[in-house]
């Protein structure tokens, strides 16, 4: 609890300080300042906010150790390579997330894969907790209910999303002035970032990994299985402040 409260301090007082890109993204950055060392602009990997076997029976242990460790930790090691052989002037020497994702459409195809794993894999531990799932509330569910009509249709509609989407990708609920959208995205593209083939944009609020990778030692290729599970251990309470601080 002490975290999430000098977290949100944190917010704030990055709110003062806006890179003057888009609001949102700066929200999203400052969820995610600990992923970058300012020391030395390196991205590093957080450890998963709980255990590895804390999301079990829903989603195993093994499949944690290895999503976390091997691949979300290739994605940064990867991103910062790439970085490395950036032209620096492109980023005009700030090295953000957002400062990435708002000039997408100009960077190579390694920054836009790694810096989008790095961030959508660090958004998706965060949005998952034990002893999660249940359903939203206060004015997400207000906003849910509104948008939706119901909170099942919402969950049939975004389930739709993460199964119909061809290959791997994910699929996300975001927020754009203050309206709610479920949308998907290639590979590791995020509604975040400034690129056509992104066509639906907004700030993500809940985030689920279909690549296989997320669930094929458990499901082998069930994925509706997997989705199933994931709503058991989504993190309600931080969509809701997600969706506080955007909307
Ligand atoms: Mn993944």
């Amino acid at each position: 609890m002490e975290k999430d409260n000098s977290r949100r301090g944190f917010l704030k007082k990055s709110a003062t300080l806006a890179l003057g890109t888009i609001a949102a993204t700066s929200i999203v950055n400052s969820m995610f300042s600990s992923n970058l060392s300012t020391e030395n602009s390196k991205f590093t990997l957080d450890k998963l906010p709980y255990g590895y076997d804390a999301l079990e029976p829903h989603i195993d242990r093994l499949t944690m150790e290895i999503h976390h460790d091997k691949h979300h930790q290739a994605y940064v090691n990867n991103l910062n390579k790439a970085i490395e052989t950036l032209d620096p002037t492109i980023l005009e020497g700030v090295i953000t997330f957002s400062s990435i994702f708002i000039k997408m459409d100009k960077l190579p195809a390694a920054v836009r894969n790694n810096a989008g794993g790095h961030f959508n894999h660090t958004f998706f531990w965060n949005i998952m907790k034990p002893n999660g799932g249940s359903i939203p509330t206060g004015n997400l569910a207000t906003a849910i209910n509104t948008t939706f009509g119901s909170f099942e249709e919402f969950k049939k509609q975004f389930t739709n999303a993460g199964m119909k989407h061809f290959g791997s990708g994910w699929a996300w609920l975001v927020v754009n002035d203050g309206k709610l959208t479920i949308t998907s995205t290639a590979n590791q593209d995020n509604p975040l970032m400034e690129i056509s083939s992104v066509e639906i944009k907004g700030t993500p609020i809940l985030a689920l990994d279909v690549w296989e990778h997320a669930y094929y030692l458990k499901n082998q290729n069930r994925r509706a299985d997997y989705i199933q599970s994931w709503w058991n251990v989504v993190n309600w309470d931080k969509a809701g402040e997600l969706f506080a601080e955007v909307k």
